[in-house]
């Protein structure tokens, strides 16, 4: 068996062990004679797989009792949508005109700190009144902006906790009083301790910390839910799938079992305390290097570095020569087993995404190549 390091951003790297047991597992689950695909949601085979998720992410985060724990489907990029319409849907929206002086629309705040959330920003726009509180946008979205305080009015203030694409991430979330604070954690959620009960709502796609594509899990405060308008589609509405334990309908059943084994991986090593201390070590260990490293540097602003997504630049190539060398730069990592090291197509430049399941020795390994690599161009 051949496995590479994988750097991908997203679906990204699984625990090995994870990916034994799923595949020892695959056509007989718990001596059921079953795999988990095939059986009903509703089988007594089934409910424990998705009960037991729920209780090792409510143990794993610590999540307090008076919040919903839910597995949808969509993507974080539905609940762009759905935080907005659960949230702050009004039952008219009058057609706004020019200016919207008398607009009937709830009033929400969100903070710019890159792509994903200006895609969120964007999608809010359509069922409320956003305003963008502070921006990282000058600076290409290479540090975390200082939060205004919300208004008192705001239905909710949002935030992206870890900006995957920039590599930015918020080391300290904003004080937001009675107005609920949201936000997106795709590509941190379990990386590091996180005080639940900050927030109202913490959504998170799952194929960056938690397991496979096709599983959102969205951590929703009681009080905020059953407030959507009349009008919202069922299926878009938080209130929905509480009532019925995400099964509404068809859950992402196998998303969900491959989730849970996520989570056993992560409470048997330690749990997030444990993770967290990794997870310091290794991003120390490459930002340290790329401080040292006479042919790269990270862009980011020191204090607002990320611990999982880490981009890098050439420091200083002739502008004809930048594409090429980064090209270079993906190509020969690639064969060397280091894989999926491109930034961003929209950012440019390299990117090492190194959630949970990345072994401190891919790290070591990438810092490998990497020194190599400087001393091979640099004597071209
Ligand atoms: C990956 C990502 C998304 C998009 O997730 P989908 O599941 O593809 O919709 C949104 N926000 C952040 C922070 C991400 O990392």
């Amino acid at each position: 068996m051949k496995r590479v390091f994988n750097f991908s951003p997203g679906p990204s790297v699984l625990p090995l062990p994870v990916l034994e047991r799923a595949a020892a597992e695959m056509c007989d689950a718990n001596g059921t004679g079953q795999s988990v695909m095939e059986m009903s949601h509703r089988s007594k085979d089934y409910k424990p797989v998705i009960e037991k998720t729920e209780a090792l992410l409510r143990e794993l985060m610590d999540i307090p009792a008076h919040y919903n724990v839910l597995f949808l489907q969509g993507g974080a990029s539905l609940q762009f949508a759905m935080v907005p319409l659960n949230l702050a849907g009004v039952e008219q929206v009058e057609q706004e005109t020019s200016g919207g002086q008398n607009s009937p629309q709830k009033k929400v705040s969100y903070i710019d700190t890159g792509i994903w959330s200006d895609k969120a920003i964007k999608e809010a726009g359509k069922y409320a009144d956003v305003s963008v509180g502070a921006s990282s946008k000058d600076k290409s979205y290479t540090y975390i902006p200082v939060a205004p305080a919300p208004d008192a009015d705001d239905a909710y203030y949002h935030i992206t906790l870890n900006n995957t694409i920039v590599g930015t991430t918020w080391n300290k979330v904003p004080e937001t009083g009675p107005v609920p604070l949201v936000t997106d954690a795709s590509s941190c959620i379990l990386s590091e301790p996180l005080d639940v009960s900050k927030f109202g709502v913490i959504y998170a796609g799952a194929q960056k910390n938690l397991g496979p594509a096709g599983v959102t899990v969205v951590i929703i405060r009681e009080d905020l839910m059953g407030k959507a308008p009349s009008w919202t589609p069922v299926m878009l509405r938080y209130d929905t799938h509480a009532k019925e334990g995400s099964m509404y309908n068809t859950p992402p059943c196998y998303a969900v079992y491959m989730v849970g084994l996520v989570l056993e991986w992560l409470k048997n090593l330690g749990g997030i305390e444990a993770i967290s201390q990794i997870n310091r070590e290794k991003a120390g260990l490459f930002y340290s290097y790329l401080e040292s490293s006479k042919t790269f540097l990270s862009p980011v602003a020191k204090a607002d570095r990320s611990l999982m997504n880490i981009p890098f630049v050439y420091r200083d190539v002739p502008a004809d020569k930048k594409t090429d060398l980064e090209s270079r730069f993906v190509k020969e990592a690639a064969a060397a087993g280091l894989v999926n090291l491109a930034g961003h197509r929209l950012v440019g430049g390299m990117r090492a995404s190194i959630y949970n399941a990345m072994p401190i020795e891919g790290v070591k390994a990438l810092i490998g190549f990497m020194e190599q690599f400087e001393h091979s161009i640099r004597s071209v």
